[in-house]
């Protein structure tokens, strides 16, 4: 037989194709031609693969190679493909059976020496090959345990080419993924080592129920970090669905660890204000890595020290703030990643950030209008919640009469909230309140009776409240309300809210 077909599975995005690999061997001068829109991984393929055969004792036909990859119009990027195209081009010379290979995908990058190494997104590719009816994946052992995590796929891992060709010789075993962890992961830090900060944790829980983006201006030492790192704690766990987009996007940063369980607890991502646009939204050549906007998917995305960041990378979140989703161009086609994040920005007062009216402080009034002001504009526009925190004197950290709450009971209440929301607005194709747009809450049924948005309209008139605060406000009364257990919000939700949005006053009159 000089012609052989493998399974193997190629990634755009996070979606998994199944892609078969040929390869013919012809008599004619010897040569390798790779065909089916390979990229520069895949020509450093034909070298690998060769030194990998060689030096696992295995002769390299010296005839016409021609190794095909289909479909043909699939951008294929990476090293995944090394090991079936090792295994193509064996049983094309004639030295496997490729009987044992039926309806097995094969991936894994193959050293020079014979070893397999693992590769970027294994999760996301076994999950395809699952949802392409096949039912037995060969993958590098150090990607066995990511592997194992789809449901019914069954596993082998290698960490050789030897192995492989042993194994489909019926000369050796396949091993096995190493088992699951058996202490769960640890749940991160919790809402109650957030002594005082009444505000700040009240923001934090109404942000968790309706899904909005929180602002939080405060001094250093104000907490913002602390809450910020311990909103994942009170949200949802993920769903299966989510929970597998979660691991797969992690798997494809290779980020995921070797003992990796599906990911449950919604992740949190902290990019330093130095970190370059491609670390931000994803980028970099072969398979593009996710950004820590799809890192955060499902989750949280806190910018610390927001008014820091460059002024390109805060402007390059619009589009994925908007949209749920990064579109990375590439030279051949584009990638997309998901990101629905819920953002966290933190800000101190003053680019001095020594306290406010502190004597150390030299900042003018101008000087600190303009260090927030770099965040106004589009970003600040999606974000509901605007609070101001104070500095949280060492008294109030010490001596706490009741002990704070803990996250789960919070957690509790923001799952009632959104379950109430849900069902709701799920008619309408929203989950959440901070996804309902303005004008639909200012039209019955959901209008609140004029005397409990009385304040609001004045401040209409008199401009100091603007549309889109008073739909932010009325968008936070709901939530209020859902995380009350109350079907509409009462006047004095609405006053709440508006609370939630001192930020946007205080601006304000400091502009005054
Ligand atoms: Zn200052």
């Amino acid at each position: 037989m000089s012609y052989a077909r493998v399974l193997c599975v190629g990634l755009v995005g996070v979606t998994g194709h199944v892609v078969e690999v040929e390869a013919d061997l012809s008599p004619g001068l010897p040569a390798v031609v790779l065909t089916g829109l390979p990229d520069t991984a895949l020509h450093e393929a034909r070298d690998r693969v060769r030194a990998a055969m060689v030096n696992s004792g295995q002769v390299w036909p010296n005839r016409r190679i021609t190794v095909n990859l289909l479909p043909a119009m699939l951008p294929k990027h990476g090293s995944a493909f090394d090991l079936a195209i090792a295994c193509a081009l064996l049983a094309g010379a004639g030295e496997l059976p490729l009987a044992p290979m039926e309806g097995v995908a094969v991936l894994g990058e193959l050293g020079l020496d014979g070893t397999v190494r693992p590769v970027r997104g294994v999760l996301p590719m076994v999950a395809a090959a699952a949802d392409a009816g096949i039912e037995r994946v060969i993958v590098p052992v150090g990607n066995a345990r990511e592997a194992a995590v789809v449901p019914g796929v069954t596993v082998g891992a290698v960490d050789s080419l030897h192995r492989l060709v042993a194994f489909i010789k019926g000369q050796g075993p396949l091993m096995d993924p190493p088992a699951a962890r058996a202490a769960p992961p640890s749940s991160g830090p919790d809402l109650a080592d957030v002594a005082g900060q009444e505000l700040g944790r009240h923001g934090l829980e109404v942000a968790a129920a309706g899904g909005h983006h929180l602002a939080m201006i405060g001094p250093p030492g104000a907490g913002k970090t602390m809450l910020a790192e311990r909103l994942p704690s009170i949200l949802p766990p993920l769903d299966d669905t989510s929970a597998l987009e979660v691991t797969a996007l992690q798997s494809i940063a290779g980020v995921l660890a070797a003992d990796a369980e599906l990911v449950r607890r919604p992740p949190f991502q902290a990019p330093h204000h130095s970190a370059s646009l491609a670390a931000l939204v994803g980028g970099g050549s072969g398979l593009a890595r996710p950004g820590a906007i799809s890192l955060a998917h499902r989750g949280v995305l806190f910018l610390d020290e927001a008014p820091e960041f460059a002024y390109l990378t805060l402007q390059a979140l619009r589009q994925p703030l908007e949209s749920g989703r990064v579109v990375l161009a590439r030279s051949r086609g584009s990638t997309e990643y998901p990101a629905q994040v819920q953002m966290v920005i933190a800000a101190n007062p003053c680019p001095c950030a020594n306290p406010a009216g502190d004597q150390y402080c030299q900042c003018s009034a101008i000087a600190r209008r303009r260090y927030l002001g770099k965040l106004s504009g589009p970003l600040m526009d999606r974000i509901d919640i605007q609070i101001r925190l104070q500095p949280l004197g060492v008294a109030q950290l010490m001596t706490t009469e009741t002990p704070a709450e803990s996250s789960a009971e919070v957690a509790a209440r923001v799952s009632r909230a959104r379950d109430a929301a849900a069902a709701r607005w799920s008619a309408h194709g929203w989950r959440l309140n901070a996804e309902v747009p303005g004008p639909q809450l200012r039209r019955a049924p959901w209008r609140l009776p004029p005397k409990d948005t009385k304040a609001l309209r004045a401040g209409l008139e008199r401009g100091s409240l603007s549309a889109r605060g008073f739909d932010r406000i009325l968008r936070l009364a709901w939530s209020i309300a859902d995380l009350d257990g109350r079907d509409r919000p009462t006047g004095s939700d609405v006053d709440e809210a508006a609370q939630l949005r001192m930020g946007e006053a205080s601006d304000r009159q400091a502009g005054r």
